[in-house]
């Protein structure tokens, strides 16, 4: 049941540089699923139901889970520090970023009934493990207990409400606004302040210029908040960051408070 996704016959160690810490739990199930935030609020009893379908899935750095279009077969649960972006795509074949989904949170279609195609890519941002949940397995749990079916119909009601801050967020803040956002957001959710991303690809997830990017990240480095080296970005002074940044994802998190307290990682 526990086999590596990828068909090897242990855990994909040798292909795929995850944490110790996550190998060794990724063994046992029951702790497997407390890695997931939304996973871990299950009750018992929901966890029993759902553990003999969830297998670990190591996410490698840039792959596509799914494309516009495709069948969703699974939903994903990242677990720890792994990040999963939603990209919408546009005519003109960039992509843009529309949402951040990570320990507090799952991809893959948990709310709908049946499968459905994907509107936008679901792309691996930051690699580590999730939870792989085949989405006919999971229309059966929510028949069996509709408890189950209420949580995740909650994380979606929260997952909207991050889709339409991150509308407002792109509609009237600035560039240097968003920037401080979104480096906050990843290491809220990585809890490591090492974010490996170049500024042409933070460019193409914010669907702006890179000459943009390139002057915010000069004042960014001037003001000693990050500091890059070797297509890493460093978050020296989170707190200036946040000084800088345009509060939507306090908002987000308030929201996440109210409808499911807990789940989302606090912004330390
Ligand atoms: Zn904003």
């Amino acid at each position: 049941m526990y086999r590596c996704a990828h068909n090897c016959n242990n855990f994909c160690r040798k292909s795929y540089k995850l944490p110790d810490l996550i190998m060794k739990h990724d063994k046992n199930p029951e702790r497997l699923l407390n890695h997931n935030n939304l996973l871990r609020a299950l009750k018992p009893a929901e966890k029993d139901l759902l553990l003999p379908y969830m297998a670990p899935y190591p996410l490698r750095k840039g792959e596509a889970l799914y494309e516009p279009g495709d069948d969703v077969q699974y939903a994903y649960f990242p677990c720890n520090t792994a990040l999963i972006s939603f990209m919408v795509m546009l005519a003109d074949a960039r992509a843009v970023e529309t949402a951040l989904i990570g320990r507090e949170g799952a991809v893959g279609g948990i709310v709908s009934h049946g499968h459905l195609p994907a509107f936008c890519r679901a792309e691996v941002r930051f690699p580590g493990l999730a939870v792989r949940i085949a989405s006919r397995d999971l229309e059966q749990a929510k028949n069996a207990f509709p408890s189950i079916s209420n949580l995740f119909t909650r994380y979606a009601d929260c997952l909207i409400s991050q889709v339409f801050q991150a509308v407002a967020c792109n509609a009237t803040h600035t560039i240097e606004q968003r920037l401080a956002k979104w480096f906050l957001a990843a290491i809220t959710r990585t809890d490591d302040h090492d974010i490996p991303i170049t500024q042409e690809q933070l460019a193409s997830m914010l669907g702006v210029g890179r000459s943009y990017v390139a002057r915010v990240m000069a004042g960014f480095k001037t003001n000693g908040s990050i500091s890059t080296h070797r297509g890493h970005m460093i978050v020296n002074n989170p707190d200036r960051l946040r000084e800088m940044s345009c509060g939507c994802n306090a908002l987000v998190h308030d929201h996440f408070d109210t409808v499911l307290r807990g789940i989302y990682p606090a912004d330390t």
